[in-house]
C-alpha cells in the first residue's frame, strides 16, 4: 500500500501546480490537504475525526515503523481511565472523563473486547486514608461517574483477597487492547478514502518556493529518505519524537522529550485468580507516576506495575537498547540534571528494582499478602515520552506548539500528549480538529 513518493513526480506534481497557480488546481493535483505524522492513537484518532468532519479532505498519516500502533500505544497497561486524578480544570481531566465516555461507545459499536472491571485505589494507612479524601473531591469535581468510598472492611468485597485501611472503587475504569483499538480508528479512517504509509520516516519539512509566487498556496514537502509527499497543512502526533519533529520547523528544544521505561511483571499462571480488579497505591504526590498497580488485561494476563526508570533510548524496551544519539541528547539537556538531583533517592530504587525485580513484590504484597516472588516473572515494558521543562519540572498537560517561518506556520506539532492519551484520544481528535479547523480555515 506504501506509493512511491520519489521526489521526481512530487516535482511532476509540482509543476502541475505551478501551471495551475491557484488553490482549486493545487487541490486537483496530488497534494494532500492534510498529513499527520505518526501512526499512534492520537494521530489516527485525530485522522478519523478530521475525515468524518471534512468526507472531502485528501488526507494522509505517515508512520515511520513498518505498522502503526508500535510505540506508546502498543505498550502500555490498557486501562481505560475514569479520570479522577487529573487537576480539576485541566485539558487532561476533561478529556479524560469525555474520551472515557466515547471510548465505551465506540468500543461497543464496534464489538472490540473490553470489560469495565473498575479499579480500587487502596490506602495502606491514615495518612492515605486522607488523602482519598481528595482524590474524592477530585473525581466528583471532574465528572467522574458512580465513585464510592470503601471502608477497611468492605474492601475484600470488591477484591476477594485485597487488604487496606480503606479505598476508594471506580466501577467506569476498564480494560482494552489499545493498539487494537488503534487500528480500528485507521481502518475507520482508510475506509473514508485517507492513506497511511508505514516505513515513512519524516526527516524534515521543505518547501517549494520557487514553484509558486503565491507562497502560502506552495505544498510543504514532508521529507524522508529518498521520497517526499506534498501536503498544505500538516499536524505531527509522534509521541517519543515530538520535540524533534517541532525542532524542525524552527521550535524551541524545550519541551524535551526524556524516555521513562515502565517495566512489568507478570502473575504466573496459578495466581492470576487473585487479581480481578485494578488495584492502585494512593499516587505519592511528590512523585510523577501513579505508582505500581495491578492491571488485569484483555487477554487474560495479570500485569504488575509499571516502574519508571529513565530509558537510555527513546525506544528503548530493554536495558541493553542504547541509543547514543538521544543519551547526548539527554546528556545535553539541563533540565534532566535538575530532575536527576530532584528525584535521586527514589530513582536509585526504581533502578534497583528494575535490575533485583522481585523486590518489587515488598510493595505488591501490602495489597495482596499472597503475591510471594515466586509468583513473578519479568514481563514486557513500555516507554513514556515524558516532555521536561529546562528547570527539570515535567509537563502535566497537553501542549501544542506551531514552527516559524512559511513552512512552520502550516505545521502544528502535538508535543505533549501525557497519559492517559490513550483513553482521551478520541476526545483529543475532537479537540484538535476543532484547533485544525480554527488555525486553517478547514
Ligand atoms: C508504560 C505505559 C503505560 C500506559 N498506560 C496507559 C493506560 O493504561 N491507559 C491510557 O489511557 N494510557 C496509558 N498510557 C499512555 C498512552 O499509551 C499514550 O499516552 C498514548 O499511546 C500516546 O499516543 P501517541 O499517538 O501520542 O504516541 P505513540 O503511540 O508513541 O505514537 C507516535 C507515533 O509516531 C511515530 N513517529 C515518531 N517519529 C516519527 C517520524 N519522524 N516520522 C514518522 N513517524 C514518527 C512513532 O513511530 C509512533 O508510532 C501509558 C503509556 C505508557 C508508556
Amino acid at each position: 500500500m506504501l506509493a512511491s513518493f520519489t521526489k521526481r513526480n512530487v516535482l511532476q506534481q509540482l509543476f502541475q501546480v505551478c501551471r495551475c497557480g491557484s488553490t482549486s488546481s493545487t487541490e486537483s493535483c496530488n497534494t494532500f490537504d492534510l498529513v499527520i505524522v505518526g501512526g499512534g492513537i492520537v494521530g489516527c484518532a485525530t485522522a478519523r475525526e478530521m475525515l468524518k468532519r471534512h468526507p472531502g479532505l485528501k488526507m494522509a498519516i505517515v508512520e515511520k515503523e513498518n505498522a502503526i500502533a508500535r510505540h506508546q500505544t502498543g505498550h502500555n497497561s490498557g486501562v481505560i481511565h475514569a479520570g479522577i486524578y487529573y487537576k480539576p480544570g485541566s485539558l487532561k481531566a476533561k478529556l479524560c472523563v469525555e474520551g472515557s465516555k466515547l471510548v465505551y461507545d465506540y468500543l461497543c459499536k464496534k464489538d472490540i473486547p473490553h470489560k469495565k472491571v473498575g479499579k480500587l485505589i487502596v490506602a495502606q494507612n491514615k495518612e492515605q486514608a486522607k488523602r482519598l479524601d481528595d482524590l474524592y473531591s477530585r473525581g466528583i469535581e471532574n465528572n467522574v461517574p458512580d465513585l464510592q468510598m470503601v471502608e477497611k472492611d468492605c474492601i475484600s468485597k470488591y477484591e476477594a483477597k485485597c487488604l487496606g485501611e480503606r479505598a476508594l472503587w471506580s466501577p467506569w475504569t476498564g480494560i482494552v487492547d489499545w493498539a487494537l483499538v488503534c487500528n480500528h480508528f485507521a481502518k475507520d479512517f482508510e475506509e473514508m478514502g485517507g492513506k497511511i504509509y508505514v516505513n515513512y520516516e519524516v526527516t524534515g519539512f521543505t518547501q517549494m518556493s520557487q514553484c509558486n509566487e503565491k507562497q502560502e498556496l506552495t505544498p510543504i514537502l514532508i521529507n524522508s529518505k529518498n521520497k517526499c509527499i506534498p501536503a498544505k497543512y500538516v499536524l505531527t502526533c509522534a509521541g517519543l519524537h515530538s520535540d524533534r519533529l517541532a525542532v524542525m520547523t524552527g521550535c524551541d528544544v524545550s519541551p524535551r522529550i526524556i524516555p521513562f521505561r515502565g517495566e512489568y511483571m507478570l502473575l504466573v499462571e496459578d495466581k492470576k485468580h487473585l487479581c480481578t480488579t485494578n488495584i492502585y497505591p494512593v499516587p505519592d504526590p511528590r512523585f510523577p507516576f501513579l505508582g505500581v498497580h495491578f492491571t488485569p488485561k484483555i487477554n487474560g494476563e495479570i500485569y504488575l506495575g509499571p516502574n519508571a526508570v529513565l530509558a537510555l533510548s527513546r525506544e528503548g524496551y530493554r536495558w541493553c537498547d542504547i541509543n547514543v544519539k538521544d543519551c547526548i541528547e539527554m546528556i545535553k539537556f539541563p533540565g534532566l540534571y535538575k530532575f536527576v538531583f530532584k528525584y535521586f533517592i527514589p530513582g536509585c530504587k526504581e533502578m534497583i528494582t528494575s535490575i533485583f525485580y522481585p523486590l518489587a513484590v515488598r510493595d505488591l504484597k501490602k495489597f495482596i499478602p499472597e503475591v510471594t516472588w515466586r509468583d513473578v516473572k519479568r514481563g514486557p515494558a513500555g516507554v513514556r515520552a515524558q516532555a521536561m521543562n529546562s528547570d527539570g519540572s515535567l509537563v502535566d498537560d497537553f501542549v501544542f506548539d506551531s514552527g516559524k517561518g512559511a513552512v512552520g506556520q502550516r505545521v502544528i506539532h502535538c508535543r505533549n500528549a501525557p497519559s492517559p492519551a490513550a483513553t482521551s484520544s478520541m476526545a483529543i481528535g475532537k479537540y484538535i480538529a476543532d484547533k485544525l479547523e480554527k488555525d486553517f480555515k478547514f
